[in-house]
């Protein structure tokens, strides 16, 4: 029996429930249902969140990520610098866009991507960094800053996990040069079905991307380049925007869940995420690690706790990845056998944050 869902997304969006029923006859009833007021004013509405000048929705987080690195044009081939310890989408959207991931290991402690690895990967070639707020936690970007400039390559955020994560005062999405959404359900800002975004202060980059992501088109039936279809649903966007108001309290509930596991956990196997006071996580995931993953997991199943492992298996080791696998990311690879996400979500309690701790503490192992 599970007494702790994982994730309760049933919960968490009937929150909302007379808001987007309202939504839903607001769209039906206007008759326009892609590219109008919604999109935009939820555009309006997740840029000045952010304190980003542009946002354009699209269709997924890896749409996003496909034509961010599409409108910067990079010659065929480019290296892209990817954190090895991430989900597959950041590795599948260069390969996409016509360009080569190269792996760069994380730091062990933060799981982000390490400044210092990435100054080992860098060649002739190498034009861009993904830089990935793994589990909410913002990545260390005051030195890839300053590695960028010197070597003249632009800083992408893959904000996926991060909506509302802030970096020294100010927002994920606001710390690159241009950074990548997911609205996946699960996310800390879900749709009720897919959805992204793309944030910039760069016009140039903004205008182009909007134009990709509608067949390439200034107006209708005028292409001026290839363009693919990823355009975010008025009926998306319209819930996006109702959810994106209290999206500050959820975090806020996510944080306050984070800091009872963070002092209620005390066990001898287990490892707990750093909490950064440079920074402040969206909480996305809760993710501790113990040398004995599997058989905490199993436990803890036993007990009514249901986890999840983000993730299991490296991009690098992935079959889709057969030229990959071979090389050797050993930090990568020793956190995929250790990682264990903990239910987080803002609708669970504290005293359910509490019981799990306790739970979790008389593991025997
Ligand atoms: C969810 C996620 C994506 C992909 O987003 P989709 O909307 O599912 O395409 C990309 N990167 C990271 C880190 C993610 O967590």
């Amino acid at each position: 029996m599970i007494n702790y869902k994982f994730l309760d997304l049933k919960k968490i969006n009937s929150r909302d429930s007379s808001l987007m029923k309202t939504i839903f006859s607001d769209v039906l009833n206007s008759g326009w249902y892609l590219l109008g007021e919604q999109l935009e004013k939820f555009e309006s509405d997740y840029a000045n969140y952010c304190k980003v000048r542009y946002c354009i929705g699209v269709s997924s987080g890896l749409d996003a990520l496909v034509l961010i690195l599409r409108a910067l044009s990079l010659p065929p081939g480019s290296e892209i610098l990817v954190p090895a310890n991430t989900f597959v989408a950041s590795f599948l959207a260069v390969n996409f866009a016509g360009y080569k991931p190269v792996p760069v290991e994380p730091d062990e402690f933060t799981m982000n991507i390490s400044p210092q690895n990435i100054k080992k990967q860098i060649t002739p070639e190498t034009k861009a960094v993904i830089a990935v707020h793994l589990y909410g936690q913002p990545c260390d970007m005051q030195p890839i800053k300053q590695i960028a400039k010197a070597q003249d390559l632009y800083i992408i955020e893959d904000a996926a996990q991060a909506h509302g994560a802030i970096y020294q005062g100010r927002k994920a999405g606001s710390l690159g040069d241009i950074a990548a959404f997911s609205f996946y359900p699960g996310k800390n800002l879900g749709a009720l079905g897919d959805g992204g975004a793309i944030l910039t202060n760069n016009g140039s980059l903004a205008e182009n991307i909007r134009k990709l992501r509608n067949y390439g088109s200034d107006s209708k039936y005028y292409h001026s380049v290839k363009g693919i279809n990823s355009r975010l649903d008025e009926i998306q966007a319209g819930f996006l925007r109702t959810k994106l108001k209290h999206l500050d309290e959820d975090n806020a509930i996510r944080r306050n869940l984070a800091e009872v596991y963070l002092n209620e956990i005390k066990h001898q196997n287990i490892k707990l995420p750093l909490a950064k006071t440079s920074s402040q996580s969206s909480w996305h995931l809760f993710v501790i690690r113990s040398s004995d993953r599997d058989g905490l997991k199993e436990y803890l199943a036993k007990n009514g706790v249901e986890t999840m492992i983000h993730y299991p298996i490296p991009p690098h080791k992935q079959h889709c990845y057969n030229e990959l696998n071979e090389i050797s990311l050993p930090i990568t690879e020793k956190l995929s056998k250790e990682v264990l996400s903990l239910p987080i979500s803002p609708v669970m309690s504290e005293d359910d944050a509490k019981n799990i701790s306790r739970i979790i503490n008389q593991w025997k192992c």
